[in-house]
């Protein structure tokens, strides 16, 4: 079951700690080799015992599979003799066995998956659905998760080794130069016995639950309190109450002073201040999320405030706490804590034998030097300074480093925000009236009247208590959830605009699942591609409205924001994959090691790729970011995400029609993302489409209006 936007992250990550099967165990304890020595023996004989029953065409088969099955094999899964037991038992040695062991298998996991999706939905109900208050016990049943113990289960039971002795384990190389050949059942062999490529001890899997969870905790407490930020002349700029959190609301913060004439400057200049003392570790430890201080990030001054706007109490340092002592390095400290947390599932993961290879190689399914060379290929393209100039050019003054986020590159609308609020109240009074419209909304998108009907038949529609998601199905006989807020006075333009990016996901949905050849290959490649399935359909909002289409400009200023923060994520991704680097070549590192390192790091790709385009080196703004301390190695999504949604978007104009394209992309399934793409659009990932709009886009500014 999958749920875009709201979780979809947090699954992501926790889905990149997966381990693959090996062909041997790197540190074996002395029983575990003991034990496999004793398999092994007796893998020989029942080599020569089965293939002499069902014939030589199946030696090779054979001993994959009875490989797999050992390698994963523990002492309280029986002895040598049960092993051959087991394996006489379950190797479909018949061809027609096998299909019917296949068959049986995907239709059964369909079957699980499914109910668990239904009991996981039903559980969160009262959380996710405006239904009044939520109690105490509803939390629980929304962070229960049925299936946590499915995979222990099913090494207990044995059918994980039903599939490891019959369908292959195979490696990301085998994927990328072998994958194009294999048959639509082969693929989904493949995602069948990858399902059981892991068993990964309990206890190390509860450390790396505990290591999320710490780093989630430091990060989601970590507030600036504005007010009590002092310029030199003793001033605060920040309003009074305002607690921002470093560092989103840190950024967007910034994004938000750009329209400030008077203080705007100033205020951003000061955020960049803090930002670089959060990165330092330099920031007064008293500071961070308290105010009774006051602070000015430029001499580091600290002093009790002088203006009391806040409610809750607050600790206060005690006697002999100097003011201006430090943030202890915490940041590097629970950075080292997550990255502790990752080696220790290394040894169970000998052919992605680092968090890095997992990361890539299984989580993305695209290899690192890949991901590497299209970030640099968008970080030195010619087209950054020619952006930079423009964004000088509007802002009247040259760049300084925060304007890594200028966000100024927004299309002007024909309609007013209160215009559009009014048009959409009136056509979306309830959740009921979007219901009834969608598949009007579909055939406008360009599918059949036929296919309209059956894809809104398969959308549930109910209204959030936030701001909306979309909520998949995993068996056929369920249908997909489309979450959505109407206010009282009926739908407002935001919320029109986030249903139908959720209408996107939900029709992915249901084409990736009910319309695919096998449900084993249920989904896309990994949530990029839906959100950018997603973004084709909520990009076309207004015309779903009846009203006209953003005009070239207003389209080439959309584009060159997105490329201009497609260019500044890939930076940062570039420094979480160094820092990881420099965390595995160092092991044994401190806290105050990582610090410096991390520093440096982010100073040396800003030099490289930052400082020719701004005109300042040695910054470390790059190294800000949350998700590099809480959510292991995640940001190289980012800036992929933008590259694929402008390759999908690409494909969309050239094809012109876009429910028939659509209906084609999403049933081609969870292989891999270039083979994904390839199908979809004729070419790998990589970033030429986002080049290309861009290149376009400025053609298209400098181009007289008409
Ligand atoms: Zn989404």
């Amino acid at each position: 079951m999958r749920i875009a936007c709201a979780l979809v992250m947090t699954l992501s990550v926790l889905s990149s700690v997966v381990l693959p099967a090996q062909e041997t165990l790197a540190a074996e304890p002395a029983s575990i080799q003991s034990q496999s020595i004793e398999l092994k023996s007796s893998m020989d004989k029942l080599e020569t015992e089965l293939v002499a029953k069902y014939g030589e065409s199946h030696r090779a088969r054979l001993r994959r599979g009875m490989t797999q099955v050992a390698n994963f094999w523990r002492a309280e899964d029986g002895d040598a003799a049960a092993f051959a037991e087991f394996v006489r038992t379950n190797f479909a040695g018949e061809p027609a066995t096998l299909d019917t062991m296949f068959s049986r298998l995907q239709s059964n996991l369909e079957q699980l998956d499914g109910h668990m999706g239904e009991i996981g939905r039903e559980f969160r109900q009262q959380s996710d659905l405006d239904l009044g208050p939520i109690l105490g016990f509803d939390d629980l049943f929304a962070a229960y998760d049925p299936a946590a113990h499915l995979n222990d289960d099913f090494f207990k039971n044995k059918l994980a080794f039903v599939v490891l002795l019959n369908f292959p384990l195979t490696t990301l190389e085998q994927k990328l130069s072998e994958g194009d050949k294999w048959s639509r059942r082969q693929w989904a062999e493949t995602r069948l016995a990858q399902r059981f490529s892991k068993r990964v001890p309990a206890e190390v899997n509860l450390e790396l639950g505990r290591a999320y969870a710490e780093t989630s905790k430091y990060i989601a407490e970590y507030n600036i309190w504005m007010h009590h930020l002092i310029d030199e002349k003793g001033n605060r700029l920040f309003p009074p109450k305002l607690r921002l959190l470093s560092h989103w609301n840190l950024r967007d913060e910034i994004k938000a002073d750009y329209s400030d004439a008077k203080d705007g400057l100033a205020k951003q200049r000061m955020i960049q201040q803090v930002m670089d003392r959060i990165v330092t570790q330099t920031i007064p430890a008293v500071v961070v999320d308290n105010p009774n201080y006051d602070w000015n990030p430029y001499t580091n001054e600290v002093k009790p405030t002088t203006v009391k706007d806040f409610d809750e109490s607050k600790a206060i340092s005690g006697p002999g706490v100097s003011l201006n002592a430090p943030e202890p390095n915490t940041r590097y400290a629970k950075l080292l804590v997550a990255h502790k947390a990752t080696r220790k599932v290394d040894p169970y993961s000998p052919t992605a034998p680092t968090h890095i290879d997992r990361s890539f190689n299984e989580s993305r399914e695209i290899p690192e030097a890949r991901i590497k060379a299209i970030l640099e290929q968008v970080l030195s393209s010619p087209l950054v300074p020619q952006v930079a100039r423009i964004i000088e050019s509007r802002l009247g003054r040259p760049l300084e480093p925060f304007d890594i986020w200028y966000n100024g590159f927004r299309p002007r609308g024909t309609y007013t925000e209160a215009q559009l609020d009014e048009i959409v109240a009136k056509k979306y009074p309830t959740a009921e009236a979007y219901k009834k419209d969608m598949p009007n909304l579909l055939v406008k998108l360009g599918f059949s009247k036929e296919r309209a009907e059956y894809l809104a038949n398969n959308i549930v529609v109910d209204p959030a208590r936030g701001s909306g998601h979309a909520l998949g199905a995993a068996m056929r006989s369920a249908k997909t959830h489309l979450r959505t807020r109407v206010e009282k006075g009926g739908m407002n333009y935001k919320g029109f605009n986030i249903a139908v990016h959720e209408m996107g996901h939900n029709v992915e949905q249901t084409l990736s699942l009910n319309d695919i050849d096998y449900t084993l290959l249920e989904g896309v490649p990994n949530t990029a591609f839906t959100e950018a399935l997603a973004f084709v359909f909520q990009g076309r909002d207004l015309e779903l409205l009846g009203l006209e289409k953003p005009d070239a400009q207003s389209h080439a200023l959309k584009t060159l924001n997105d490329f201009w923060g497609t260019y500044e994520i890939a930076g940062v991704a570039l420094v979480d994959m160094a820092v990881w680097h420099w965390m595995y070549d160092h092991p044994n590192a401190t806290a105050a090691e990582l610090k410096d390192a991390t520093v440096s790091i982010s100073r040396d790709v800003w030099n490289k790729y930052y400082a020719p385009v701004f005109g300042k080196r040695d910054v470390v703004l790059l190294g800000v970011y949350s998700h590099m301390i809480d959510s292991f190695l995640y940001l190289p999504d980012y800036p992929v995400g933008h590259m694929i949604a402008f390759q999908i978007e690409e494909q969309m104009d050239k094809a012109g029609n876009i429910g028939r394209e659509f209906e084609r992309m999403a049933t081609v399934g969870s292989v891999t993302p270039d083979l994904w793409m390839k199908k979809a659009t004729g070419a790998p990932v990589g970033a030429d489409a986002l080049l290309a709009a861009t290149q376009k886009a400025l053609t298209d500014l400098a181009a007289p209006k008409k």
